[in-house]
């Protein structure tokens, strides 16, 4: 599933060739993802140009006059930038025509993204209204984070993991960002302390900030190219390493289940 890192490098990727840039045509040969593909979308894009190109948690803004096309990958979506535009294969379900000549084609074969139409100001959209904030927004500090999660006993990893809290901080990104704070994944988040919470935001946001930076390296891939794009591979410390020992103190790692959701930890590190 594709996660912030994710969804940012393909904003990364994308922007380039198509800010600035005027739709000439939209051709839409599936509308079924998550939800319909609006039936006017041609008749908002087109003869408009993309003012700017934006994200918010894991959703893909493109700004187009007073409105905002709204793009999800879903589970997994993809979109590509063709300058020479090849052959539709299977799950291409939608193509987006600019003047540059550029098509951006989305791909999709589990169809649980979405591609939407916003006339307002997008951030009351319902999907996006109430969403907290960003994890490299200021406003997520240890101060926020200690008021917001006072009297809570649901574990710090779901409350890390919950949207309304911070967007974006998926499943790989708590594990890790928890295990380089050394706080337990159970532990109830009522019941983390101040200076651990800093750590963890520092950390939470030097991990997705690593991801990003190897995300870097395959911006070519979102060009011109056939296959699909890769996730990008840390060297973890937990995830994925249940039964292994520890990089740091050499423990065996533990694999739980929380919120259905695998948990990784080093219960020596972690407490
Ligand atoms: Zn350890």
């Amino acid at each position: 599933m594709p996660e912030l890192p994710e969804v940012e490098t393909t904003r990364r990727g994308v922007a380039p060739h198509v800010v600035g840039h005027k739709v000439v045509d939209v051709k839409v040969y599936d509308r079924r993802l998550r939800w319909p593909v609006p039936a006017d979308l041609a008749a908002q894009l087109v003869g408009r140009t993309v003012a700017s190109l934006q994200r918010r948690s894991k959703y893909l803004l493109f700004r187009v006059g007073a409105g905002t096309l709204l793009v999800h990958l879903g589970m997994t979506g993809s979109l590509r930038v063709h300058t020479t535009v090849p052959a539709r294969r299977k799950h291409d379900h939608i193509d987006l025509v600019f003047a540059n000549g550029v098509t951006l084609r989305y791909h999709d074969p589990r169809r649980f993204g979405a591609m939407l139409w916003v006339a307002g100001p997008p951030e009351r959209h319902p999907l996006l209204q109430k969403l907290g904030p960003e994890p490299f927004d200021a406003a997520f500090d240890a101060d926020y984070l200690w008021r917001e999660t006072r009297g809570r006993r649901a574990a710090i990893k779901l409350a890390l993991m919950d949207n309304h809290l911070v967007v974006g901080v998926g499943n790989i990104y708590a594990n890790e960002a928890l295990f380089r704070a050394g706080i337990r994944p159970t532990l109830a988040a009522g019941r983390v302390s101040r200076p651990r919470l800093t750590r963890l935001v520092e950390e939470t946001r030097a991990v997705l900030e690593e991801a990003i930076a190897k995300g870097g390296s395959t911006l070519r891939d979102y060009v011109d190219a056939g296959g699909e794009p890769g996730y990008f591979q840390l060297d973890y410390f937990v995830y994925g390493r249940a039964g292994l020992p520890c990089r740091v103190c050499g423990t065996r790692l533990k694999l739980t289940r929380q919120g259905q959701r695998a948990t990784h930890h080093c219960p020596a590190c972690q407490r």
